[in-house]
């Protein structure tokens, strides 16, 4: 690194000024004070009207039209009195960003003045042009017209940033041919699915009173941050959010003393504004930590109703972006951000529950006798093992590739971890009876001052993508910079579809006259038998797990994006979104074309980034190193000094090789005729990936080559201890 950048990079530590310690504000007096929360409606709302939202928002009844332009009007009152004069449809194209157009409140009279105005009609409907999203084919340019509609369920807020205040609301984003284009309509839809199919079994359980049954989620965020001008100075940083280039520092996580260490100062200084935000936003921050890595940290909310969850989840990214601009940080929410060192994901817990039944994968203390959570647990193992390889698509990106399968992350084959008490009760169930439940017991700590307390009936396991955790399912596999919506998406669907199946299959029996006890036992057995390969409670990193899966137990093991995504096309999947009412088989081909272009755009910008940096950055200043060497190899000489040329032989070794790849990659880079993206995916999966790979290879064994000073990107070692 230059001298000038060392020197910036002290600074940005050493010299902030000394401020006084800013106490955190009281939660009551921040908690939602930017959401138009249901109290304030409430507080703001005649009484019908409020009724009526109520209804909608708390049990899902259909909303009612005619009450948006009250609603609308005391929206703006409160916006405006929290100084917005804009207000925004906020929507979610596929592309896992959060998109909004901005409109003015101001409305002109004849006489020329201006008044604030909102209607019902901008509150329902609004018609962001959006031609520009990628939507695989749905709309062509010339019929762009998109619009977007109030989600009522999601509360709007107002967004406060440097530039002003503005009124935000969540909308769902469709063509004018009523097709979904982004990744909340499935999410509404699915949950809808699971919502019915789900509360038909509670019935058939003998429950009378079944409030809406909805899914939940609490997703943990992992991110790194590092200094922003160290970001600024790396052109792969800022444009393909990770680094291609950079060798391992003498110190990386080896010694795990960041894992959950002291967080550092400025960090928890970022971390205090950020969770400030996002009380303010209703968002119910709850956890942070560092995390395995250095320079890597965590945050996790309280769970809440996916749909609300994954719009909080959106809004937190976006929080944690600008938030660490004005610290001097870049938050980088790549999945692998840097090579060797441990990447980021985003776990997705995951449960079902409604008011009268409570969470409904609650396995209680004696799950052997719990029949509902049986049924509800048994439901996502058959989903799980029909549609393991959907799982694993949802969760198929160019950056995620990097991560998935390398030691650090669950393997791309999907199976599902019990903990050992639930793996027995299903065993039972397999056998025959499931006629008792482990019990854990107590942990004594045999010190007499130290509270003994009750033991988890299963412990946990860091290596299964999909893992049970005492009454919740956790998806390990989802990468940190997705939007969690995909994964919910998949997971509600999986479930409604088997809960179908199961309510048929439960009806079946009784039509028999089989009692309800014995036809339970019966449908979960046929789950197990057919479906109980996907439940393992191994060490799922090791080879001879990948190895089992694929021979002997069938799964798939879907190492790459490019094996992944053409499963959205598989008929079984399509039929699976078609029959549970998720997807058309129009739109879900739709989602397999953006994402299969956005794998292959990925790529594409990162080969153009290697062949760039290398030939502009790091090959000029390795042969500028080289000069120096042979200058004073020449000048020692000149007074009688034998220097060894090993160094300057050693640089300009490394040199050729290094232009050779480059040569090769750009070649790679001018095909284009190919059938099919399934095909172009393959290719800069096997092709450009693999030429990346070999320029770097050379390229890093230049860094440790050529002199400190000459070498124009900043290190690992650099950014990665930010202090
Ligand atoms: P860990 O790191 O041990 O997995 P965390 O406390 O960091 O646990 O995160 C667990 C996440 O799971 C939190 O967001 C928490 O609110 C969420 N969670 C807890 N119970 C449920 C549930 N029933 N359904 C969905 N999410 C849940
Ligand atoms: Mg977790």
């Amino acid at each position: 690194m230059t001298h000038e950048l060392r020197v910036q990079a002290v600074s940005q530590v050493t010299d902030r000024k000394p401020q006084p310690p800013k106490m955190p504000q009281r939660l009551e007096a921040l908690w939602a004070t930017d959401v138009f929360t249901l109290s304030k409606m409430q507080a703001s709302l005649p009484k019908e009207v409020f009724k009526s939202i109520k209804n909608t928002i708390q049990t899902g009844g259909k909303i009612d039209v005619s009450v948006a332009g009250a609603v609308a009007a005391a929206m703006k009152d409160w916006a405006t009195s929290k100084g917005a004069l804009y207000y925004a449809h906020v929507f979610y194209p596929m592309t896992n960003a959060t998109a909004e157009k901005h409109d003015g409140f101001i409305s002109v009279q004849g006489d020329g003045t201006v008044i604030t105005e909102f209607t019902g009609k901008v509150l329902v409907q609004g018609e962001p042009d959006g031609s520009s999203f990628p939507n695989g084919g749905l709309r062509s340019t010339f019929e762009a017209r998109g619009y977007t509609a109030w989600d009522v369920t999601s509360p709007a807020y107002v967004m406060e940033t440097d530039n002003g205040v503005t009124l935000c609301i969540p909308t769902v984003f469709i063509s004018w041919t009523g097709v979904a284009l982004d990744k909340k309509t499935p999410l509404l839809r699915s949950n809808a699915a699971m919502n019915k199919a789900a509360t038909r079994v509670l019935k058939l359980l003998g429950h009378t009173d079944v409030a809406p049954v909805n899914s939940s989620c609490g997703a943990e965020q992992e991110y790194f941050l590092v200094d922003a001008h160290f970001a600024h100075s790396r052109p792969d940083l800022l444009l393909a959010g990770r680094t291609l280039f950079g060798k391992p520092p003498a110190k990386g996580q080896q010694f795990d003393d960041h894992y959950f260490g002291a967080i550092p100062d400025r960090v928890q200084v970022f971390m205090q504004d950020v969770e400030e935000k996002m009380y303010k936003l209703g968002i119910p921050a709850k956890t942070r930590h560092n995390e395995v890595a250095p320079g890597q940290f965590e945050i996790a909310p309280f769970f809440e109703a996916a749909n609300v969850a994954s719009d909080h989840q959106q809004l937190t990214m976006t929080i944690l972006k600008s938030t660490a601009k004005k610290h001097g940080f870049a938050c980088l929410l790549h999945e692998k951000p840097f090579a060797g060192i441990n990447g980021s994901g985003k776990h997705v817990n995951w449960s079902v529950g409604n008011a009268t039944q409570g969470n409904l994968l609650d396995p209680g203390d004696t799950p052997h006798a719990n029949m509902q959570f049986l049924l509800f647990c048994g439901a996502v193992i058959r989903g799980l093992h029909k549609y393991g390889p959907l799982l694993r698509a949802v969760v198929a990106t160019a950056s995620n590739d990097h991560r998935l399968g390398a030691n650090e992350a669950p393997p791309a084959i999907i199976s599902m971890y019990l903990g050992t008490q639930l793996e027995q009760v299903f065993n039972q169930i397999s056998q025959g009876q499931p006629t008792s439940s482990a019990h854990a017991g107590v942990m004594e700590l045999g010190v007499d001052t130290l509270p003994i307390f009750p033991k988890d009936p299963g412990d946990r396991n860091r290596t299964s993508p999909f893992a049970f955790t005492g009454n919740r399912f956790e998806f390990r596999a989802v990468g940190s910079g997705q939007s969690v919506s995909g994964p919910l998406v998949a997971m509600n669907t999986i479930l409604a579809d088997s809960l179908t199946w199961i309510g048929d299959a439960l009806e079946n029996e009784m039509a028999k006259g089989t009692e309800l006890n014995a036809a339970v036992h019966t449908v979960l057995k046929e789950v197990m038998d057919k479906h109980g390969a996907v439940v393992f409670g191994g060490n799922g990193y090791c080879e001879e797990w990948h190895k089992m899966a694929v021979e002997e137990r069938g799964l798939p093991n879907l190492r790459t994006t490019a094996d992944a995504l053409p499963v959205l096309k598989a008929d079984y999947i399509e039929e699976l979104f078609e029959r549970v009412g998720v997807l058309t088989p129009v739109e879900l081909e739709s989602r397999f074309d953006v994402y299969a272009e956005q794998y292959i755009l990925a790529i594409e910008v990162e080969a153009k980034l290697v062949v760039s940096i290398a030939k502009t950055m790091i090959y000029p200043a390795a042969m500028r190193y080289l000069s120096e060497l042979s200058t004073a190899i020449v000048n020692a000489k000149a007074i009688g000094i034998e220097m060894g040329k090993e160094s300057a032989e050693k640089v300009a070794a490394l040199i050729q090789p290094m232009l050779d790849n480059i040569s090769k990659l750009s070649e790679a880079m001018t095909k284009h005729d190919f059938a099919a993206p399934e095909e172009h995916m393959q290719y800069s999966a096997q092709t450009i990936r693999p030429l990346m790979d070999k320029v770097r290879e050379y390229a890093d064994a230049l860094e440790s080559e050529v002199a400190d000073d000459f070498w124009p990107l900043p290190t690992y070692q650099e950014m990665l201890f930010v202090k």
